[in-house]
């Protein structure tokens, strides 16, 4: 048990710190305080003593390190059968029923929130800010879906048409779906595949990384309680082989999958191997993700949306800033800038309210992390390498300048950012090479000129681009979140189009 004493026992800290001489600093508690988001009734933030209250409901829960068992693969196929068992009768449940389900799990998210802000710190690492977020999208995701399906799924939509016959449109659950889900978000992700896969009329299968089991237990729990029968959803626990079986057992109709573009390309094979029915694949993936910032960018603007998109979370979003593109007349400055802010973030225990920066998921991130920052000492010119505790998995911000974008081949998944120089009639190299990562995930603009901004875009094929702002913290229903090329297949989860790809179509033809 942690004793709530070490939990979040700084409530005052909460609310800002001092600016250090003109820069820039982590706007920390801005989304603690923002109004409630569209899509959730929210859990209130609106004022300090909200706050407060929370960080003493947080600390009054004692949650536990207990391990979870690992499945085998006889539990995985008997998960599956058992769901394929479940998903005749779910699949035939009217679409207000289930939306209904999914409304009660949003309550009961919001209800629990400090429960399930006390697991995302203990298993995933996460500070108060971004707890809060992430049972916010968890909730955002169950009501969005709640909403989309019952426009989807209700009635079938008649087709008038010159046959002299009534023709109509449905869309059905396929049957059992695997969900498998990546740690960094390991209760939003979660929730959001398993839940648009209920709501399109699936069974589910769910497995979640191996290093956040607990909130998955407590998240099947609770959309149990919340009315989806326990025959249509099932959990099972395990590393990468446990996801594999799962994936090539013969009754999975469906695949969504949010983690690394290596694990969605050896998904894809198995899909692609196997015998029987064709299986779709919904994956969204990594990125390279790149920020732009030209001579007419507002600096300090640009130091702190750097400086949140490059270090919140540690870097740890699929969404986070790994490569700056600053054009070359104003880029001392706003280096400087970011630096400043950079200086100004507290590394440390994710429980203190005071923390802007917790450790990285596990001891391999951090050994992978460091042996990168290990590389770009050598090969790069070091801008800043912040302190980190000596014990436990910490990796401090560091921000490297590179001569050629090229040097960075892969995403790494930290509090790293790699900035590049450019010159004022250099934009298009500056395009090629964000093309020629392949990746295309999300991209930041800061610039005043609207046709550099609308030429950017266009020759871009990115999914979220976010212009003179931060690039990370999608909003459900209004900021649809997914990639293309190497970053994902689509379609964009919390989007009008999503639902459907869970689901098939079925024409009726009737002679009248
Ligand atoms: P990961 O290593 O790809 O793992 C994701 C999930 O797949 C985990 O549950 C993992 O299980 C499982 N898995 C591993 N090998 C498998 C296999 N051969 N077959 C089936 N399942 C398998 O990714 P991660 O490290 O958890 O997450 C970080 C990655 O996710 C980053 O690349 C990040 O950019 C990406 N991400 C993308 C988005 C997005 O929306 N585009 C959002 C969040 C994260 P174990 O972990 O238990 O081995």
């Amino acid at each position: 048990d942690v004793p709530p004493e070490t939990l979040l026992r700084r409530p005052a800290d909460i609310i800002g710190s001092a600016d250090n001489a003109g820069h820039a600093r982590i706007p920390l508690p801005r989304d603690l305080f923002q109004p409630e988001r569209i899509n959730s009734r929210g859990i209130e933030f609106g004022e300090r003593a909200a706050v407060n209250r929370l960080v003493t409901d947080v600390a009054t829960e004692r949650v536990s390190a207990v391990p979870v068992n690992y499945s085998g693969p006889n539990d995985v196929n008997r998960a599956v059968t058992t769901a394929r068992d479940g998903f005749s009768t779910w699949s035939r449940a009217p679409a207000t029923e289930r939306a209904a389900a999914l409304e009660r799990a949003a309550d009961l998210l919001e209800q629990r929130s400090a429960r399930f802000i006390a697991w995302l710190q203990r298993e995933g690492g996460k500070t108060l800010d971004d707890c809060v977020s992430e049972v916010r999208e968890a909730a955002d995701f169950c009501r969005y879906y709640a909403a989309e399906g019952r426009k989807l799924f209700g009635d079938a939509q008649p087709l008038p048409g010159p046959t002299g016959e009534r023709n109509t449109l449905r869309l059905r659950g396929r049957g059992v779906f695997a969900a498998i889900s990546p740690w960094n978000f390991p209760l939003a992700i979660f929730m959001g595949q398993v839940t648009a896969a209920l709501m399109a009329g699936n069974a589910v299968v769910a497995k979640p990384a191996e290093q956040t089991p607990r909130i998955a237990v407590e998240a099947v729990r609770l959309l149990h309680e919340a009315g989806i029968p326990v025959k249509a959803l099932h959990l099972i626990q395990g590393d990468g082989h446990i996801g594999a079986a799962l994936v090539a057992h013969r009754d999975i109709a469906g695949v969504v999958f949010t983690g690394s573009t290596e694990v969605a390309r050896s998904i894809n094979r198995v899909l692609a191997g196997k015998d029987g029915p064709i299986v779709p694949l919904i994956a969204e993936t990594g990125g390279i993700n790149a920020m732009i910032a030209d001579a007419t960018a507002l600096p300090e603007q640009v130091a702190d949306d750097v400086a949140t998109s490059a270090f919140r979370s540690a870097g740890q979003r699929c969404s986070a800033l790994r490569l700056l593109f600053v054009q070359e007349d104003v880029a001392d400055r706003i280096i400087e800038m970011i630096v400043g802010a950079a200086r100004e973030l507290k590394i440390g225990d994710p429980s203190d309210p005071a923390t802007h920066v917790g450790w990285v998921i596990d001891d391999d991130a951090r050994k992978r992390l460091d042996a990168h920052i290990a590389r770009m000492t050598r090969e790069a010119r070091v801008h800043f390498a912040g302190p980190a505790p000596s014990s436990g998995s910490f990796v401090a911000p560091h921000i490297f300048e590179l001569d050629d974008a090229r040097h960075l081949t892969e995403e790494v998944f930290g509090p790293i950012l790699h900035i590049v120089r450019y010159s004022s009639s250099a934009l298009d190299g500056v395009l090629e090479a964000i093309a020629d990562s392949g990746y295309g995930l999300t991209l930041g603009i800061h610039s005043r000129i609207d046709d550099t901004v609308e030429a950017v875009v266009d020759r871009l094929q990115v999914g979220n681009v976010y212009v003179n702002r931060n690039m990370i913290g999608a909003v459900v229903g209004v900021q649809p979140f997914g990639g293309h090329g190497l970053s994902g297949t689509g379609p964009k989860a919390g989007g009008p189009h999503y639902l459907t790809r869970f689901a098939t179509e079925q024409t009726v033809t009737v002679n009248t």
